[in-house]
């Protein structure tokens, strides 16, 4: 089921319990992005309950994934670099870079976490 025109309930779930309750207002920015990159964007992570995320990410039961504004991006070179600027005319607060390595497996991560949510705007590496 399409949330909007380029991106599916099944992409941005939850690799472990499959909910995708994702926030509105977030998959509107993230098809915003889309529609001005103008090519497509593969979702490595969406929507992530506490229990996954906590087995994923240092972040615990409250990473930016758990509150369903963020997702990651597989994404390198040029085309991330583009990602990078755009994102953050669209209202992306929070943008991690994983930028190391293969670039078949780097990535950006984009969320839309207020400052009660997080500390935001942020940008951060991946170590
Ligand atoms: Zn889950």
């Amino acid at each position: 089921m399409y949330i909007t025109k380029n991106f599916t309930t099944n992409e941005m779930a939850c690799a472990c319990c499959n909910r995708s309750d994702m926030n509105e207002d977030f998959m509107k920015m993230l098809q915003s992005i889309r529609d001005e990159m103008q090519r497509p964007l593969k979702i490595t992570s969406g929507y992530r309950c506490e229990k996954h995320n906590s087995r994923v990410s240092t972040t615990g039961k409250t990473g930016p994934h758990t509150h369903a504004k963020a997702c990651d991006i597989l994404i390198s070179g040029a085309d991330a670099m583009r990602l990078f600027a755009i994102a953050q005319r669209h209202g992306i607060s929070g943008i991690g870079l994983s930028q190391k390595g293969p670039h078949n497996k780097r990535f950006c991560h984009i969320d839309s976490l207020t400052p009660e949510e997080g500390p935001r705007p942020t940008v951060w590496t991946y170590g």
